[in-house]
């Protein structure tokens, strides 16, 4: 398929005479292919197409995400499904952690965002269309989950580390008990560390896959990725929470308690790093740690008493054995 971004420049002037115009060339392209070439082809600014919709996309996603738990922390109803349900936010806090999350997007996140199209042209993404089969997207979204979590939980334990959480960590933790809109209030060297797992996965996908990478997968996966996170952050656990299909997916279940321990439950999307590296957090993990050293101490204290009683079965043949020699030599 011919590549609509460099070799249709259409003349019209507004962006549905682009849209019309793109339509005619190539019919059997969706609506949202229409629309996305049409975007590109009126902004006549790659780097400008690119950066607003990123921009526009991550506040519509965050604080449309963000606002249903809002809805719910008001109504008592769902009190029942709240992790700690003595602690919801108030207003106030509310809009104080809206406002500062506001400000570290505008400075923080927009200059990196405009810096994205270049970064994503230089490891080969492609933003023309048509767009990928949604298998494609599907099981490289699946590998960036993977990746992120990874790094995510390296750096989360890294920053729990004294002057790193001090100076940087502690910001986030202000809420011991999370909601939706606090998924991003962090240290700005957070945000920039934490992020670049999600920005760098599929960039380094893209470079080592040879390219076969579309810009509207990195939406995709970023929309998903600001779910997780803000759900993770929403302090609610309902029956019908994903963790309880799908056991390794972490969840506010698994978060909740990170933020309420202030230690364990590292990682981002999934249990395992966790689970694997022993440092989950919670009643049940440490139930299991003490069952664990509780267990290690009786093998121990076994081994321990077999040694006792071999050794001492040991003097025991020897005193006979010297019996035996004395008595052989009195007999001779
Ligand atoms: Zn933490
Ligand atoms: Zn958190």
């Amino acid at each position: 398929m011919e590549s609509l971004n460099s070799t249709f420049v259409p003349d019209g002037t507004t962006y549905w005479a682009h849209y019309d115009r793109i339509a005619e060339v190539n019919g059997s392209f969706s609506i949202l292919e229409k629309m996305w070439a049409a975007w590109y082809a009126w902004m006549a600014n790659d780097v400008l197409a690119t950066g607003i919709m990123s921009f526009v996309m991550h506040e519509l996603v965050y604080f449309g995400r963000s606002l249903p738990w809002v809805i719910c922390d008001a109504i008592p109803y769902f009190r029942r499904w709240k992790i700690q349900d003595q602690k919801l936010p108030n207003a106030a806090q509310q809009w104080r952690c809206t406002k500062a999350v506001l400000f570290t997007h505008f400075t923080i996140e927009l200059p990196q965002i405009w810096l994205f199209h270049p970064l994503a042209k230089a490891a080969g993404m492609s933003t023309d269309v048509p767009f990928p089969a949604w298998t494609t997207m599907a099981y490289q979204i699946a590998i960036f989950f993977v990746l992120e979590d990874a790094w995510h939980y390296w750096f989360h334990r890294l920053f729990h580390y004294g002057p790193f959480y001090k100076h940087i960590h502690k910001i986030h933790h202000e809420h011991s008990a999370p909601f939706g809109l606090a998924a991003e209030y962090a240290h700005p060297v957070e945000v920039l560390m934490l992020g670049i797992g999600t920005v760098f996965s599929p960039v380094l996908f893209c470079y080592f896959n040879g390219g076969d990478f579309h810009i509207l997968t990195m939406y995709i996966w970023i929309c998903l990725r600001l779910f997780q996170a803000i759900d993770a952050h929403s302090g609610y656990d309902f029956p019908w929470s994903l963790h309880h299909f799908m056991p390794f997916w972490a969840g506010a279940a698994h978060h909740d308690i990170h933020h309420e321990k202030f230690i364990g439950n590292y990682a981002s999307s999934f249990r395992w790093w966790d689970y694997v590296l022993d440092t989950e957090a919670g009643p049940e993990a440490q139930k299991r740690r003490r069952d664990k050293k509780r267990a290690e101490r009786d093998a121990m204290a076994i081994k321990e008493q077999q040694k006792l009683s071999m050794e001492s079965m040991g003097k025991e043949a020897s005193i006979m054995g010297s019996q035996i020699s004395v008595g052989a030599e009195k007999g001779m």
